[in-house]
């Protein structure tokens, strides 16, 4: 009798064993019903086995292989193993991250939404045939007729009590029971045909190299400026791609860029079938388009980093856009690099990949240095005139603030609401003030969870804190010494805007952040307020850093660079320079010339200069000998083990205790330190740093590692391996 090995969306390194009467090889993949502990879960077959690891007689038998539900293809079975030995994750909890929630939930999934059809003798009756006052049985009939067919829930959205008419159809034999035929939904708004403009040369080699290179694996870094046309070059590669019947998967960073990048893809391919999937997606929508992508019935998917994991048959290539993103990382549970595993699956299927950036990440210079990938540049602006925006530096230690904007911002905001053009004002901290203060005593309002100050929220007068959620009212006096004096320190978003009305109160503002954008099509409106020239003054968050194409913006301000400049972080003047070139690059994208002012305590540091440029290379080069010399990755390969606990006490014993029993052959390990944010949600935190001189040195070292780490049995502390994490 067959035993089937089944991973199960439990934490345990390890697959269970259940005999499969009747199972056969090709159920690898399927999902399948099995008895764990006094209930029943949904895992996955992932093999078989002659003989069990346990007694025989122990093992009880697979409930039912679920055979109507779509199967996991090898391909990405294997992604999930591969996975799960490089980020040292349980393959179940690899699989459970992977698949859509509808489908390994208990009771299991059906395989389609029933829904209700027509039968030919339905077809056969015209609305109008029956009595005039049969006004509801008109509008069901009517309805089935226009739509072909209905799920329960459609039906009764159609009208109050539709059921009950459906069950008077089918007893008249006019309507039958179906399930969902899947379908792309054509889009709801019609897209004009875009017509492709004209390559410049830049473009047209590089499109050239890639297509040159023909079938199989090939990895290219496309590095261009913001605005450069790099989307031009991906829009003519999926046509490639599209014309030799393959599919295409294109990876975006943020929820908020996929409706901008899908309506431009469906402008220019009309025909295509593109479907996005992200994490916003209602359970049920995002099981439909994965199984649209697995059925080959997607041309095109465009998703954020989950979207790696999409089963398509058809793969013929992928692109990753703005590639040095950090959200391509998944901070928790699996901490996989949706970019690494982009390349991975590029590789494993034989498919070209592109990683498009005006800033690649460190890692992927390196990789083009190296010519592991290849690398193509798009120096030049695409439009027609575009130049790049002017620089300039604002000396924060000599110029008196109004509300955290200088005199000189001020005036360059004044004469573009003069000139009738945009401005955007760019400050990365969102709420009123970043702390409350008592003047009288020194205390500052922290929050009671983590160790962190409350952001002050001045609107409905609320203290929050932007880690835990944690809020409450404003007090009315010092909690230490009584005092009333209690003042806001320091400039968040809404303290800027509201500063701006009363400097500026002709001009249109708006403010787009986290708290500004809750509802869910308020960026999008926004947007199009911009886009329309109803908007003078945009100030906000990174938000707005990236994807979106202002033509009548001239002027972009950076009211507090420094942040970046004194972080612990080595990453942090990476990202730096990132996001202030990303920002930068949102100035004069037409033909109006654009300006950036970036106020600053520090004008003589190196990244402005470079910044100043626009010189991406000089910058990587000279940040990469830096790292080489400091001996960090992209010169090492590192891995955090992550732990928290009740106590700082607790953490700090597992961590030495870990650190302990380790053997460190080729690696170096670190002492323990407290997390950046050192408690969290009540929860103290801790992490200790291994380093490599290879990636294979670390993971030698990981493997034999986490075993002795799960014998420890801390019980009372929460662990995690980070393998190339990108936060400290
Ligand atoms: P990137 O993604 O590199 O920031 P985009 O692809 O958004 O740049 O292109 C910037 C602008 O230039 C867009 O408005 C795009 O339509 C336009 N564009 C791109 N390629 C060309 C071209 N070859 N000729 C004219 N305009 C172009
Ligand atoms: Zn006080
Ligand atoms: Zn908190």
């Amino acid at each position: 009798m067959p035993i089937a090995q089944i991973a199960l969306d439990v934490p345990l390194d390890t697959l269970f064993e259940y005999t499969a009467v009747g199972a056969q090889a090709e159920d690898v993949g399927r999902l399948a019903l099995v008895p764990f502990g006094r209930g029943r879960r949904v895992g996955v077959i992932v093999g078989f086995a002659e003989t069990p690891t346990v007694e025989a007689g122990r093992l009880k038998p697979v409930t039912r292989v679920l055979r109507e539900l779509p199967a996991l293809p090898a391909d990405i079975l294997e992604l999930a193993r591969f996975c799960a030995g490089y980020y040292h994750h349980p393959l179940g909890q690899v699989l459970a991250t992977l698949l859509p929630q509808r489908l390994r939930r208990m009771p299991p999934a059906r395989a389609e939404e029933p829904v209700w059809r027509l039968s030919s003798a339905g077809r056969a009756v015209e609305p109008s045939s029956l009595p005039q006052r049969a006004v509801r049985r008109r509008r069901l009939l009517a309805t089935l007729k226009e739509r072909g067919e209905l799920s329960a829930g459609a039906v009764r959205a159609v009208f109050p009590g539709a059921g009950r008419v459906m069950q008077e159809f089918l007893a008249l034999g006019w309507v039958e029971r179906g399930t969902a035929t899947p379908r792309v939904e054509a889009p709801a708004a019609p897209y004009p045909l875009e017509t492709p403009p004209v390559l410049n040369p830049d473009q047209e080699a590089a499109v050239a190299a890639v297509c040159a290179a023909g079938e199989g694996f090939s990895a290219w870094l496309l590095l261009g400026v913001t605005g450069s046309g790099k989307t031009e070059v991906y829009s003519r590669l999926i046509a490639h791609t599209l014309a030799k019947g393959r599919q295409s998967l294109v990876l975006v960073p943020e929820i908020n860029l996929t409706p901008q990048t899908e309506a431009r893809f469906r402008r220019r391919f009309p025909q295509a079938s593109i479907i996005s999937l992200h994490s916003q997606l209602a359970e049920g929508e995002r099981l439909k388009r994965w199984r649209l992508a697995q059925e080959a019935k997607a041309d095109i998917v465009l998703g954020t980093r989950l979207a790696v994991f999409t089963p398509l048959p058809r793969l013929g290539l992928i692109v990753v856009d703005e590639e040095h993103d950090i959200s391509f990382k998944q901070q928790e549970g699996l901490r996989y690099s949706a970019r690494d595993l982009a390349v991975y699956r590029a590789r494993q299927r034989g498919v070209p990949m592109v990683l498009g950036s005006a800033t690649p990440s460190l890692e992927s210079w390196h990789n083009a240095c190296l010519n592991r990938y290849h690398l193509l540049r798009l120096p030049r602006r695409a439009v027609e005139g575009a130049r790049p925006p002017r620089l300039g530096l604002i000396d924060i230690r000599r110029e008196a603030l109004t509300e955290g904007l200088s005199a000189r911002l001020i005036l360059a905001l004044k004469e573009r609401l003069r000139r009738g053009e945009q401005s955007l004002l760019f400050l990365n901290r969102r709420g009123f003030a970043p702390v409350l203060h008592c003047s009288a005593c020194g205390w500052l309002a922290g929050c009671p969870r983590c160790a962190v100050k409350l952001v002050v929220h001045l609107a409905d007068r609320r203290l929050r804190c932007h880690h835990c959620g944690h809020e409450e009212a404003i007090p009315r006096h010092c909690p230490d010494c009584g005092a009333l004096e209690l003042n806001p320190l320091g400039q968040g978003t809404q303290r800027v805007e509201q500063a701006l009305r009363r400097l500026l109160p002709e001009a249109r503002l708006l403010r787009i952040d986290r708290d500004s954008t809750r509802r869910r099509a308020a960026l999008p409106d926004m947007l199009e307020k911009v886009a329309a020239g109803e908007v003078d003054i945009l100030l906000g968050t990174q938000m707005l850093t990236k994807g979106h194409d202002f033509p009548r913006l001239t002027l972009v301000g950076i009211l507090n660079a420094d942040g970046g400049l004194y972080s612990a972080d080595f990453r942090a003047s990476e990202r730096l320079f990132a996001q202030l070139l990303q920002v930068a690059g949102r100035a004069g994208r037409a033909s109006a010339d654009g300006e950036v002012l970036i106020q600053t305590s520090l004008p003589g540091h190196p990244l402005f200069a470079a910044l100043a440029q626009g010189d991406y290379e000089a910058f990587a080069t000279t940040l990469a000998a830096e790292r080489e010399a400091l001996h960090l990755p992209p010169f090492s390969f590192q891995a955090w083990l992550r732990a928290e606990a009740h106590s700082m006490e607790a953490v700090m014993a597992f961590l030495r205790a870990a650190r302990a029993c380790a053997r460190p052959e080729g690696v170096t390990l670190y002492d323990p330190v407290p997390a950046p944010l050192a408690r969290k949600a009540g929860k103290a935190r801790a992490q200790l740093l291994v380093e490599a001189d290879s990636r294979s040195a670390l993971q030698a070292f990981l493997g034999p590692w986490l075993v002795s780490l799960n014998a420890l049995r801390a019980r009372q502390v929460r662990w995690a391996l980070d393998v190339d994490p990108v936060e400290p």
